[in-house]
């Protein structure tokens, strides 16, 4: 076996992948690490606990420190990756966050289990042993933040948790960007859409401004957008129905919002959809933002970066056309 291939950062958040109890995380990250012995063996790693967490109770805070704390790691010329462990319900958000932040072609990948540690065929062990060689690896080298479950290697851009299933991580639109094979990882393709070095947001913010999300159904009432108006909000993303439809007894309170200055964009509730610009809605007359094909959940961490640059929707709009 070979020895000592790599020297990886491993930052700890929580969630499943650590939870020994139906309450709370429980393990630290050095105790994951104790339950495979091969990776000690194989690899210098670094343990750090960031947090304690299940994966809802994240918060901004927790992004800033992350992408701080790895921008800090992957500066030493000795670090080869950094592994976040990280709960699956919001992993999919950190992941997209420090794709946005991280200001290094050095691997970074996120990390969770889809069953505890004390379940029947649990993955986190696998999954973080994947993580780790990932981490290690040169073709891994500007691909942006990766996230690997289930041997699936996706673009941190285009993952989302689906189902409660082992094969819960899935990239509807576009598909994962390689897999793990005989302990290796193989790609097929790459992100296109700007990470990392190449991103427009800088290293470090001092914090992040507030979005809010709104969610679209038959019979939504205008107060939904009233109420985010009416508070510290800087920005909203509208999860609309099909390709972000924003229904006519909802307009004027959409025009509303961006006539006190906030940034509206439009999303889709639905995966694999893009929104078109001026289809159905005139974007342009009433200063809209499209949210490409991302998911509100990640537009609005988009718009979050952006609104932290500017609040012009012509440049905001150019951020959610190439990121
Ligand atoms: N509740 C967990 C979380 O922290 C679920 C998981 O990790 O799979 O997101």
């Amino acid at each position: 076996m070979e020895t000592h291939h790599g020297n990886v950062v491993i930052l700890a958040t929580g969630g499943s992948i650590a939870q020994t109890s139906p309450s709370d995380p429980t393990l630290t990250g050095e105790a994951l690490l104790d339950a495979i012995p091969e990776l000690r063996h194989r690899f210098n790693v670094l343990v750090e606990q960031i947090a304690q967490v299940s994966s809802p109770d994240i918060t901004a805070e927790h992004w800033l420190e992350l992408a701080r704390r790895i921008n800090r790691a992957v500066a030493d010329e000795k670090v080869q990756g950094v592994v976040v462990t990280h709960g699956t319900d919001t992993l999919e958000e950190t992941a997209f966050f420090l794709n946005l932040t991280v200001k290094s072609d050095k691997p970074v990948v996120v990390v969770g289990a889809m069953r505890r540690p004390y379940a029947l065929g649990a993955d986190g062990a696998a999954n973080l042993h994947d993580a780790v060689v990932l981490a290690s690896c040169r073709e891994v080298m500007g691909r942006g933040v990766l996230v690997v479950l289930n041997s699936e290697i996706h673009s941190a851009r285009d993952v989302t948790k689906t189902t409660f299933n082992l094969d819960a991580f899935k990239s509807p639109d576009f598909g994962p960007i390689g897999q793990m094979v005989n302990g290796r990882p193989v790609f097929y393709r790459r992100s296109e859409r700007k990470h990392t070095l190449w991103s427009a947001f800088p290293l470090d913010l001092p914090r992040l401004p507030a979005v809010a999300i709104a969610y679209s159904y038959v019979g939504v009432t205008p107060d939904v957008l009233e109420g985010i108006a009416a508070s510290d909000y800087e920005g909203v993303v509208w999860a609309g129905t099909g390709s972000g439809s924003l229904p006519k007894a909802i307009r004027p309170a959409a025009r509303a919002v961006v006539q006190k200055g906030l940034a509206f964009v439009r999303s889709s509730r639905v995966h694999c959809s893009y929104i078109k610009r001026n289809d159905e809605v005139d974007d342009d007359a009433h200063g809209f933002i499209t949210g490409d094909s991302l998911s509100p959940q990640k537009a609005r961490i988009l718009l979050m970066l952006s609104l932290s640059q500017t609040n012009d929707p012509v440049k905001i709009q150019s951020f959610f056309d190439t990121h």
